[in-house]
């Protein structure tokens, strides 16, 4: 019996059907996460894709020393000539790292290489192809030149003390080379993620043994596994596990013992193989929840002791959107990363696009250049257990709940998943 005075009860509304909402689910699972707290100190190249522990200012200039960007003449820019053409004597020869211990006087020049210091006295590089050249000792400069061409300052490129990353920074190959030009060659980084996976379902079969009547192969743990290696997590395949109680009961004690993360695919449909769902219950704090999301609506999430737990669908697409949408982030902020949510560009659709009013659907699209323009089209059939839809895909069209059509032209939301190449 309703009452309008009674205390409403928190988080009540999160179990009625299609009342969670897709962003509403990621912050919770997002605000139950603790901040990672395990450090190690790797070589800068162990360390790419890791998330930094600590902030990093650099100790140095770089370049350490002002230097030449061309090849060419070192010459002071008061030496430039307004009006017709300046004489200049050449007094030495700078290379990339043999600096000239010389003072330029006016009326002098250095040949330098492209990285050679700026001798004492010049400020300016002419390049070699606009000076002609008199004889072994002298070149010819005429007017046009800016003082300071062709230079590159001491410190250009990052200053002594100034703060190049922030922690929660994750290492890119150009943030190695970053690190690598201020010299750092170790840094302190946030310990790898460890994540469990297995399969529940009679009906699975191992890749490599003959499916029997019935049966289907097991390809989720295989979606999984190239997710998790993409996103650089330490992680385990524990295989396919029958729907029987002990064994069921089995597996989770030993994956969350043993992992930060358990993810696993199929049996939490409602009224579904009701001993996984006792199972969490009794060893954990489990909440099943329904997603107003297609595909992907039943979610598993919670805790067991201190590993988290995510208990995705067992139909293949809906087990990649759920990861895409729950799992990485969850995972990208337990490894030190603030910013998790997907990112999206907006794009024109190709063609016409249906759904039912309802539910947030994410339909798989394929993002694809026309005339110079970048657009997206939805790759064909959308049903959840058609993983080619996945494989032809590069990116998630989200359409919102309410909308049941979207015309060929309008603008989407397109979130992408792979890499465009
Ligand atoms: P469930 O979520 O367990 O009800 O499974 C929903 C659908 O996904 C069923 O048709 C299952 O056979 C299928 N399915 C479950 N797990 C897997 C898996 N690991 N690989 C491929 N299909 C699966
Ligand atoms: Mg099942």
């Amino acid at each position: 019996m309703s009452d309008k005075n009674s205390p409403s009860l928190p988080g009540c509304d999160d179990f009625n059907p299609n009342t969670l909402q897709v962003e509403h689910a990621r912050n919770k699972i997002l605000a139950s996460l603790n901040p990672p707290a395990d450090t190690e100190q790797l070589t800068i190249r162990d360390a790419l894709n890791r998330v930094l522990a600590n902030p990093i200012k650099s100790t140095i200039d770089v370049p350490s020393h002002t230097n030449a960007a061309m090849d060419g003449y070192a010459i002071s820019g008061k030496d430039i000539p307004v009006t017709g053409t300046k004489r200049l004597t050449i007094v030495g020869t700078v290379m990339a790292g043999r600096p000239l211990d010389i003072r330029i006087a006016p009326g002098e020049c250095a040949r330098i290489m492209t990285g050679g210091k700026i001798p004492a006295g010049a400020d300016t590089v002419i390049m070699q192809e606009h000076v002609q050249r008199d004889d072994e000792k002298v070149i010819r400069i005429s007017p046009g030149h800016q003082t300071g061409q062709n230079v590159r300052q001491a410190g250009e490129d990052l200053s002594k003390d100034h703060m190049v990353f922030q922690s929660g920074k994750r290492l890119t190959p150009a943030d190695l080379g970053m690190l690598a030009s201020m010299g750092i060659a170790e840094v302190s980084v946030f310990k790898r993620v460890k994540v469990i996976f297995f399969s529940t379902g009679d009906e699975l079969c191992n890749v490599g043994q003959g499916l029997k009547d019935g049966q289907i192969y097991d390809s989720n743990r295989y979606t999984l596994y190239g997710m998790l290696r993409r996103l650089d997590v330490d992680f385990i395949d524990m295989g396919i596990i029958p729907d029987q109680r002990d064994c069921v009961e089995n597996a989770f004690q030993r994956a969350t013992a043993e992992a930060d993360v358990l993810v696993t695919t199929g049996g939490v449909s409602v009224g579904e193989a009701d001993f996984v769902k006792e199972t969490l219950e009794k060893l954990g704090h489990i909440g099943f929840w329904k997603i107003a999301m297609k595909p992907g609506r039943p979610l598993a999430f919670g805790q067991v002791g201190h590993c988290q737990f995510f208990g995705l669908p067992g139909n293949p697409v809906s087990a990649m959107v759920t990861f895409y949408q729950f799992v990485q982030p969850a995972l990208l902020r337990m490894m030190g990363i603030a910013d998790v949510a997907p990112k999206y560009l907006y794009l024109r659709s190709e063609t016409t696009l249906k759904k039912r009013a309802g539910r947030l659907e994410f339909q798989r699209g394929i993002i694809h250049h026309i005339n110079g323009e970048t657009v997206v089209r939805a790759t064909g059939a959308q049903g959840s257990g058609i993983l080619r839809s996945m494989s032809e895909a590069n990116c998630f069209i989200e359409l919102p709940a309410e909308i049941e059509k979207i015309d060929a032209g309008e603008r989407v939301k397109v979130q992408p998943f792979a890499d465009m190449i």
